[in-house]
């Protein structure tokens, strides 16, 4: 394989040019860090979209059927499951982000 940046001739399978070092097989550097950064990003949000509806269902459903002898209306149990799904998507990205460090 010739390299793009010295015209050296290389081994068809080298994956770095034996002269100048420039990567010549693209694999072999890697994901770019546009793609990394893309790839964070929608880690990101699904996190934090699990997180939301995992806290979101979780207090709603245990302010509902399981802790029964409080006095919360059905709004304010939304409301309490709407902070918790605020928290669970907070706690998400936080996961994610702990996933891929920069
Ligand atoms: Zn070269």
């Amino acid at each position: 394989m010739q390299c793009p940046t010295c015209n050296h001739l290389n081994d068809a399978m080298s994956v770095r040019c034996l002269q100048c070092g420039t990567v010549l097989i693209h694999e072999a550097a890697g994901h770019s860090a546009a793609y990394k950064k893309a790839v964070r990003v929608l880690d990101a949000r699904m996190y934090s979209g699990i997180g939301g509806l995992a806290g979101f269902f979780t207090i709603a459903i245990a302010l509902k059927f399981v802790f029964t002898q409080h006095w919360l209306t059905d709004a304010e149990i939304v409301s309490a499951a709407g902070v918790s799904a605020v928290l669970g998507a907070f706690a998400g990205g936080m996961l994610a982000r702990a996933k891929h460090p920069l």
